[in-house]
């Protein structure tokens, strides 16, 4: 079998100026990951200026070409391995890293001054490359599992990357007769080039994927929750609280339902502005979220009404649930106008049901009937005097 390697480069160069203008055009619709998406554009467009350089090997002298095409496709990695950093770590990439462009560079500088040959070349940018590819791929292995499922596909061509790449090294080594140039009939060196770059270029889309995903992600998250405070807005609250409310039934299980209120919070807002008014309201999130478990449904109703539904959770447990959220905000001193403090208490109506005690109505309960229960004991609760629950 025989693979044209110029036909091979001339595929790759297709490959990755695709590749560039799916980057390009990403970048600019996808604002949350765009330092990520540019650092690998960036990448890109080295690498493919790297394989422009490849074919010119054919007419300048071979040094000033290998270390041209080295110092542009090292210098593209770097930047792939300082997107994924930011995308997966969400950190800068350590300076180190950097490093790999110079240290081809002066292996190569020296490999010449050696007057080592072309092949031996090979190995040792090849070489250098895979080596390259290590970082990304530990990531990636490490930290990329809990990310976006995209991420695996990128993981997969690196390591094919790497394998082509290290292949090649050990190759050139072993049979330099392949390699002595870009032109030379044969299969080897055109397939590793080919399984070396395709597959970073799979990476590539494997990366915008993985961006889009997120994007995705993100956009169901901020759909779902109140901005505010981070729990979950009124229309997703209620239909948790109905599916929780099916599950409890068929289960045979107690539920209970909170409403919250935060007491005289118009006078917050009057003495102390609406910036320490939203203070309080993330920190009375911040302050349920903490006691309560991830099976329950904790959402922000509208101003400073929120609703806690707790499936699972009998009427004691409810009561000693909505004391600990009341005595807790009461504790808690907010830092009001002019860095004094202050407090602020919570009032709650609660109602809880029991699949054996009421027999009769839990077939006909519907969360409706539930919040409308809750929120004549939240009157109650106000009525009595404020920073107080009162049950059903
Ligand atoms: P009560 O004890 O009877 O509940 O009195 P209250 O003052 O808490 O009740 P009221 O319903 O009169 O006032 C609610 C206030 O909540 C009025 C509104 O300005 C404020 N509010 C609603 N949403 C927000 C918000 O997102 N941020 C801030 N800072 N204030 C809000
Ligand atoms: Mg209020
Ligand atoms: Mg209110």
């Amino acid at each position: 079998m025989h693979i044209d390697t110029p036909t091979v480069l001339i595929a790759l160069l297709i490959g990755y100026s695709m590749l560039v203008l799916d980057l390009a055009v990403a970048r600019r619709s996808l604002l949350a990951v765009q330092p990520a998406l540019r650092d690998w554009l960036i990448g890109s467009v080295l690498i493919l200026l790297g394989l422009v350089a490849i074919p010119l090997r054919l007419w300048m002298p071979v040094v000033p070409g290998v270390l041209l095409t080295n110092a542009l496709i090292t210098a593209g990695m770097a930047c792939y391995t300082r997107a994924i950093w930011r995308f997966v770590l969400g950190r800068t990439m350590p300076g180190a890293l950097w490093l790999f462009t110079p240290l081809g560079l002066v292996l190569l500088l020296g490999a010449v001054l050696a007057q080592a040959t072309y092949p031996r070349l090979i190995t040792l940018s090849s070489g250098v490359m895979a080596l390259q590819v290590v970082p990304m791929l530990v990531v990636l292995v490490r930290h990329g599992r809990a990310g976006e499922t995209s991420l695996r596909t990128v993981a997969v061509t690196w390591a094919l990357c790497c394998m082509a790449l290290a292949v090649r090294a050990l190759h050139a080594e072993v049979d330099p007769g392949n390699y002595l140039s870009l032109d030379q009939p044969g299969w080897v060196q055109g397939f590793l080039l080919l399984a070396g770059f395709i597959s970073s270029v799979g990476a590539g889309f494997g990366f915008v994927l993985a961006c889009l995903e997120r994007a995705a992600r993100q956009m169901e998250h901020l759909a779902a929750t109140d901005g505010l405070t981070g729990c979950y807005n009124r229309t997703v609250a209620q239909t948790m609280l109905g599916h929780a409310l099916e599950r409890c039934r068929r289960d045979q299980q107690p539920i209970a339902l909170v409403l919250f209120d935060l007491d005289h919070f118009k006078q917050v807002n009057d003495q102390h502005g609406h910036l320490v008014g939203d203070q309080v309201l993330r920190q009375f999130a911040a302050s349920v979220r903490s006691r309560i478990r991830a099976s329950d449904v904790f959402g922000r109703m509208g101003g400073e009404e929120f609703c806690l539904g707790l499936p699972g959770t009998d009427r004691a447990g409810a009561w000693r649930v909505v004391e600990e959220v009341r005595a807790g905000i009461e504790a808690i001193a907010f830092t009001g106008r002019e860095g004094c403090h202050m407090h602020v208490t919570v009032s709650a109506g609660v109602v809880s049901v029991d699949p054996v005690r009421d027999q009769q109505h839990w077939r006909a309960l519907s969360i409706e009937s539930l919040y409308g229960q809750a929120d004549d004991q939240l009157y109650r609760a106000k009525q009595q005097g404020r920073n107080q629950a009162a049950m059903a």
